[in-house]
């Protein structure tokens, strides 16, 4: 069974499921927010902290004949700006509960210190990768304004991998599925092969693998494209004709085609990343400006990502190595 990403819609809104796009600020453009009509009244992900936002976001509701006092129950797909930053006021208004990931509880719930530690992080790996002093701080001060449009959230009902939110008409799964970020959660409804997925899978573009802080506070890194694979492949494994509703983008109609298209292109991208090696051993961000040029100061952490994630895949199949040359961690291909 295919359908179109419309008739996807009119299915999910059978389903009592609405979509309410919320205006972002980012170059993603808007972001996807979920109404679902059930008991309780269910919003999953929120909208960026900013009022004009919180007014699409009245709006949206009002379109559907509710207003977000009525809103119970706010779940929450990953911690961006994007999809977190209203949930406080949302909470604020309504008295709704909060429904995600237990382990990311923390570091939602402090938020302007764990952001602090996010962008002291991303410095330090910037700089540990080659890339000049200049533009890790520039990028840090963009980060810091961003930061304004997310906001502290307090998660009143943790959830671990597999756990159920039950809801009157429904039972949505909550799948753990890191990559993008370490918290990356799909509500799955198994009974309509319906499911959230956040920014997990995207129709239009791929997801970053952004490099991120381990989740339960443990120093070092993630190896974040390496668990996206991992979470990739379980969601390749949701049943052929499910509809995933995307954070951003049309409805995905086959994920699997999709999941598929995602792991060639890494593959792709992997093996051109290895050949940039063939002259000698190469930093994170020389590897970078190879493949992109040079790139907007936003993108520079985002690449980065991109590059030591594929590093990572390599370094597991024991094709590429990491040398510490004087605090600047290059990377070697294996003879
Ligand atoms: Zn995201």
């Amino acid at each position: 069974m295919t359908e179109t990403p419309e008739e996807a819609l009119e299915q999910a809104a059978l389903a009592g499921i609405h979509c309410l796009p919320i205006p972002t600020p980012f170059a993603v453009g808007a972001v996807n927010c979920y109404l679902i009509e059930d008991e309780p009244l269910t919003l999953v992900d929120t909208g960026p902290n900013s009022g004009r936002s919180l007014d699409v976001l009245s709006e949206s509701l009002a379109a559907h004949g509710h207003a977000i006092e009525d809103i119970d129950l706010v779940l929450l797909t990953h911690n961006h700006h994007d999809h977190t930053g209203l949930t406080q006021i949302v909470v604020e208004h309504s008295g709704a509960e909060v429904a995600a990931l237990g382990a990311a509880a923390r570091r939602l719930a402090d938020f302007e210190a764990e952001a602090e530690r996010d962008d002291q992080f991303a410095v330090d790996l910037m700089l540990r990768s080659g890339i000049p002093e200049q533009t890790a701080m520039a990028l840090q001060s963009v980060s810091s304004t961003f930061r304004e449009w997310g906001g502290p959230v307090t998660v009143t009902r943790p959830l671990g991998d597999g756990d159920a939110v039950e809801l009157g008409g429904r039972r949505l799964e909550a799948l753990h599925r890191p990559g993008h970020t370490p918290m990356d959660t799909v509500f799955w409804d198994a009974e309509r092969e319906l499911g959230f997925v956040g920014d997990h899978l995207l129709p239009r573009i791929s997801s970053n693998p952004i490099i991120s802080r381990p989740l339960d506070g443990s120093p070092g890194r993630t190896h974040s494209l390496a668990a996206y694979l991992d979470s990739l492949a379980k969601t390749r494994g949701l049943p052929e004709g499910a509809v995933l509703l995307p954070g951003h983008g049309e409805p995905i109609d086959d994920h699997r085609a999709l999941v598929d298209a995602r792991i060639a292109s890494t593959e792709r991208r992997k093996e051109k990343l290895l050949r940039l090696l063939g002259d000698g051993p190469r930093s994170g961000y020389e590897l970078a400006q190879s493949m992109w040029g040079n790139i907007a100061v936003t993108q520079a952490f985002l690449t980065l990502s991109e590059v030591i994630g594929h590093m990572d895949l390599l370094e597991a199949e024991g094709r590429v190595r990491e040398v510490d040359d004087g605090g600047v961690i290059r990377f070697e291909a294996v003879a």
